[in-house]
């Protein structure tokens, strides 16, 4: 479990920067927006110190889960999952993960208190792959923690879980990039950036709407989708007045009279 403590490392930022800065040039949904536009500094600060307190919440996620699931489940039932094929477990925990993901993100959108906490996410107003990482400690321990602890508690092998957060956290950085890719009819299948974009829109028409981190299959079951193909929203950001600081932002759903609004 310790690559939970690993989900972005130095090292992979510089693979990550390599691969989207050309590509956000070459593909934007915004072509005048900079690099070094508005916030940049604050997301920076996110990047290298938000994976702490997050690897270290998870990780006792993860602990709690695994501790359940062998005090509940049958016996040999965590075993029997774990030697499922690979490719199999991948798919199969990737659909658990994604409903905890959608079911949690939902009611942060839903109840006033946890809306709070996702306010500094939805305070992004320029979408970019560094902008992924504005999200409070509190908000992606319990949405990534109600993800992966049915996974964990299941009983999916270590090598399955790994491919997961790879293939996750890379998905969320393209989710979040500025880039103007709609997958074509795949975009019924995979959450694509303009799915994503959608969700982040200031536009009353896609307010709370597509929850899912990486199937839309979700949405579309619980009547939440907004799909659309080729038109990109040309508003982000909510009225909500969330402080332009990382140490503010981290204070800021504690704060009395924080606006209750999703
Ligand atoms: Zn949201």
């Amino acid at each position: 479990m310790d690559f939970l403590l690993k989900l972005v490392d130095l090292e992979s930022a510089w693979l990550i920067a390599l691969i989207f800065l050309p590509l956000e040039r070459l593909l934007p949904a915004r072509p005048a927006q900079g690099v070094l536009r508005r916030g940049w500094f604050n997301d920076a600060v996110y990047f290298l110190l938000n994976r702490i307190p997050i690897g270290i919440g998870l990780l006792l996620v993860a602990a709690f889960a695994v501790m359940a699931g062998e005090a509940f489940l049958p016996a040999g039932f965590r075993t029997t999952v774990a030697q499922q094929p690979l490719w199999l477990q991948v798919i199969v925990l990737t659909l658990i993960a994604d409903l905890g993901f959608y079911a949690a993100h939902r009611l942060f959108h839903t109840l006033p208190w946890l809306w709070r906490f996702h306010a500094i996410h939805h305070s992004i107003e320029e979408l970019d792959w560094l902008a992924a990482h504005r999200v409070h400690p509190v908000d992606q321990i319990l949405t990534k923690g109600a993800s992966i602890a049915p996974v964990f508690a299941l009983g999916f092998s270590d090598g399955a879980i790994a491919i997961f957060f790879i293939l996750y956290q890379w998905h969320s950085l393209m989710l979040h990039a500025n880039l103007r890719i709609g997958f074509g009819p795949l975009h019924w299948v995979f959450a694509s950036p303009c799915f994503h974009h959608w969700h982040h829109a200031d536009q009353p028409e896609a307010w709370n709407r597509n929850f899912s981190a990486q199937f839309p299959i979700w949405d579309i079951l619980f009547g939440t989708a907004h799909m659309r193909r080729d038109t990109m929203p040309t508003r982000y950001g909510i009225e909500d007045n969330v402080p332009p600081t990382y140490a503010r932002q981290l204070l800021y759903p504690f704060r009395r009279g924080s606006k209750d609004a999703a």
